[in-house]
């Protein structure tokens, strides 16, 4: 991975140069992924594009995992994967993240400086599915069973109708918010 990815750096000499770096890390190097992972050991890996569009520093940050979450309904172990991609836009302030166009994502580094594995860690936090749950039952029950000789918690006989479509956070819905509260 990077060396300087951890630190803030400056992404406008970032997008000067035209950099592209690649990561392959631990998630554990996420500290506000880290504690919601059901176990340790899993990586991301992807890559980092920094360029320069409409006169700001524009990333394109890829990134591929297999988070291993907590079934909410067994309590055992479910690997999600996490293939995304985004266009996200380092913008000083509001008013930039405003006039930016639908393609790109902002976010906001006040003095021009972020942590590059920041960006990542937000990419993998927003692919975060809001209920994670096994798809299939049958994963589910055996998932269950081994757990059964550590108490029956995880059998809540919960019904299935709402197992439908998954439920993922909106990307950058925070800012979001903040925008509408500025208008
Ligand atoms: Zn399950």
């Amino acid at each position: 991975m990077p060396a300087d990815w951890s630190r803030p750096v400056d992404v406008d000499r970032l997008a000067d140069a035209g950099e592209t770096r690649d990561f392959d890390a631990e998630l554990a190097v996420f500290p506000r992924l880290a504690d919601q992972l059901a176990r340790p050991g899993a990586r991301a890996r992807g890559s980092l594009s920094v360029a320069r569009e409409r006169r700001l520093p524009v990333v394109d940050v890829e990134v591929h995992a297999q988070l291993p979450l907590t079934c909410q309904r067994c309590l055992g172990v479910v690997e999600v994967p996490v293939d995304s991609s985004a266009r996200v836009a380092i913008v000083p302030d509001l008013a930039a993240a405003d006039a930016l166009g639908s393609d790109l994502e902002p976010y906001l580094a006040v003095d021009g400086k972020l942590a590059l594995r920041d960006l990542v860690e937000e990419q993998l936090l927003l692919s975060l599915p809001l209920v994670p749950r096994h798809e299939d039952d049958a994963q589910c029950a055996s998932a269950g069973a081994a757990r059964e000789d550590m108490g029956r918690e995880g059998a809540r006989g919960e019904p299935d109708e709402d197992a439908g479509a998954p439920v993922t956070q909106k990307p950058f819905a925070e800012l979001g918010e903040l925008l509408k509260r500025k208008r």
